[in-house]
């Protein structure tokens, strides 16, 4: 029978995150438990087959080289599914320490650590894209022993209680547990002359400066996934990421939401009441807005394409404005004399329906 594409399998894109890639495979893995499903070959099958898929979906090497060749390419030195149970399979895969050694070698290669840095923008920022330059203290391969770990001119040895394994095996009743050897503490070698500038860390804490560009339309919360940029790994084990997480400063004229941005503009009575033409603040710049006669307090007004651009695609979102109509605190002279005037003529009778309606809203 051909292979299920063990993307497939899980039912996760081909660009899912390794947390995405854990949460679908514990809920297979739950959803297909032969405890659950007794004496059902299928599902049995189905759980098989998702632990398969995990257990190289979850290896960014194993999977790096799923991707590039698919099946073909995890005979060998691939993933072998020689479990002896099920019980096994969920132990192995569940909980903790994924990979132990089920008689293949142990790697003890180990991905680099993700790193995260959290990069605080403006709101203009945001809307223009920005290139920024990151300090980030990381580990790093230390160059001194290439990573080894050892003094230049000597080289970790295997160690012998584990013969290189990292862990060791022994009987408990009828089961054989592994458990990471005590003498080289699961790393399967011994430094015996340590490499003077990482103290046999094999990485040294460094300070890199990186460029990356914020791209256009970023909100709060968004992460920036910089490649190969976390710390370095065990072993020759492939670097982490680096994660920035984007936060956005309040902006004290706009409120942001999704795409829309929404501000508020003061406008006079007359302004109001005879209509006006006035600027109002965007993003970039200023923009002309006509307030027609007779407008009240609160309407809000629409210009289109004046919001934020949209993350990684076309157009921009719209700025909501909202009028409020501002009662003057104080009158010169001949201001008063004019209100005067207009408070004899003008028409007092508001008691429409419509109006208390409003009222009823404000206290209610
Ligand atoms: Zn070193
Ligand atoms: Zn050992």
């Amino acid at each position: 029978m051909a292979k299920r594409d063990y993307y497939e399998v899980l039912g996760i894109k081909r660009t899912a995150s390794e947390t995405e890639i854990k949460r679908a495979y514990r809920q297979m893995a739950v959803q297909y438990h032969p405890d659950k499903n007794p004496g059902d070959a299928a599902a049995e099958e189905k759980f098989k087959e998702c632990a398969e898929a995990y257990a190289v979906l979850s290896d960014p090497q194993k999977r790096s080289q799923y991707d590039r060749f698919g099946h073909a390419g995890m005979g060998g030195g691939g993933f072998d599914a020689g479990f002896s149970n099920i019980e096994d399979i969920f132990d192995l895969f569940g909980f903790g320490d994924m990979f132990g050694s089920r008689g293949r070698t142990r790697s003890t290669v180990k991905r680099g650590s993700d790193l995260r840095y959290d990069l605080e923008i403006t709101l203009e920022e945001a809307a223009n894209g920005k290139d920024e330059k990151l300090s980030i203290p990381r580990l790093e391969k230390c160059e001194t022993c290439e990573g080894s770990g050892a003094e230049p001119g000597t080289s970790p040895e295997a160690c012998i209680t584990c013969r290189g394994r990292g862990q060791t095996q022994f009987q408990q009743g009828f089961f054989s547990v592994m458990r990471t050897c005590p003498n080289c503490r699961g790393t399967g070698s011994i430094i015996r002359t340590p490499c003077k500038d990482c103290r046999g860390q094999g990485r040294v804490e460094k300070e890199k400066t990186l460029e990356i560009k914020v791209p256009a339309g970023v909100e709060t919360g968004s992460r920036l996934r910089v490649s190969g940029e976390g710390e370095a790994g065990m072993n020759g084990g492939p670097s982490g990421d680096l994660f920035v997480v984007v936060h956005v400063k309040e902006h004290e004229i706009f409120e942001r939401q999704g795409a829309n941005l929404y501000s508020a503009v003061p406008i006079t009575f007359a302004q109001a009441a005879l209509g006006a033409e006035i600027k109002v603040k965007t993003l970039d710049g200023e923009e002309d807005l006509k307030i027609p006669a007779g407008t009240q307090t609160g309407t809000v007004f629409r210009i289109k394409s004046q919001g934020m651009p949209a993350l990684g695609g076309r157009g921009r979102g719209d700025l909501f404005v909202a009028v409020t109509l501002i009662t003057p605190k104080s009158l010169t002279k001949e201001q008063r004399k004019l209100l005067e005037q207009l408070a004899e003529i003008e028409d007092t009778d508001f008691n429409d329906a419509s109006f208390m309606e409003k009222v009823r809203n404000i206290f209610g």
